[in-house]
Parts: C-alpha cells; sequence; structure tokens
C-alpha cells in the first residue's frame, strides 16, 4: 500500500507522526499509510477549498482532542 500522495504536505502528518497517541496512530496507519486514504475528510477539504484545512483536522473531519499530543 503506498502512502498517501500528499503526506509530505500535511499538517495533520507532521503535527502528529510522532504521537504516541494511540488513537492518533491508528489514524496515521488507516489513513495516511492505509486503505483509507482516500477517504479522508483533510483530502476532502483541500479539494473543495483549494487550501489545506487547520492541523488540528482528523482525517474523519473531527478536531483533534487537546490530550494527543501527551
Ligand atoms: S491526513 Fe489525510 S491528507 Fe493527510 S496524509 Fe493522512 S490521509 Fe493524507
Amino acid at each position: 500500500m503506498p502512502d498517501c500522495d500528499l503526506l509530505e504536505k500535511c499538517g495533520f502528518f507532521a503535527k502528529y507522526r510522532d504521537s504516541l497517541n494511540l488513537a492518533c496512530r491508528g489514524f496515521i496507519k488507516s489513513y495516511c499509510t492505509g486503505e483509507k486514504m482516500d477517504d479522508c475528510e483533510r483530502k476532502r477539504y483541500r479539494q473543495q477549498h483549494g487550501a489545506p484545512p487547520v492541523d488540528e483536522m482528523l482525517p474523519t473531519g473531527q478536531m483533534v482532542p487537546s490530550d494527543y499530543l501527551s
């Protein structure tokens, strides 16, 4: 499975790639480097708005809970 083609540009991935939070790691595994990469709300947002969403938007479209960086 190839990585998401936006991986290098994605603020969410850049900010949370080293997070130890299990939920966050799960999102990265299933979306950014997994089978759900084409179902990513961040990707959809970028296509619709021509600009990336805030880094804290999850691939599901929800916002990252504040404890995700811990
Ligand atoms: S959050 Fe979405 S757009 Fe960003 S790298 Fe992961 S799958 Fe790609």
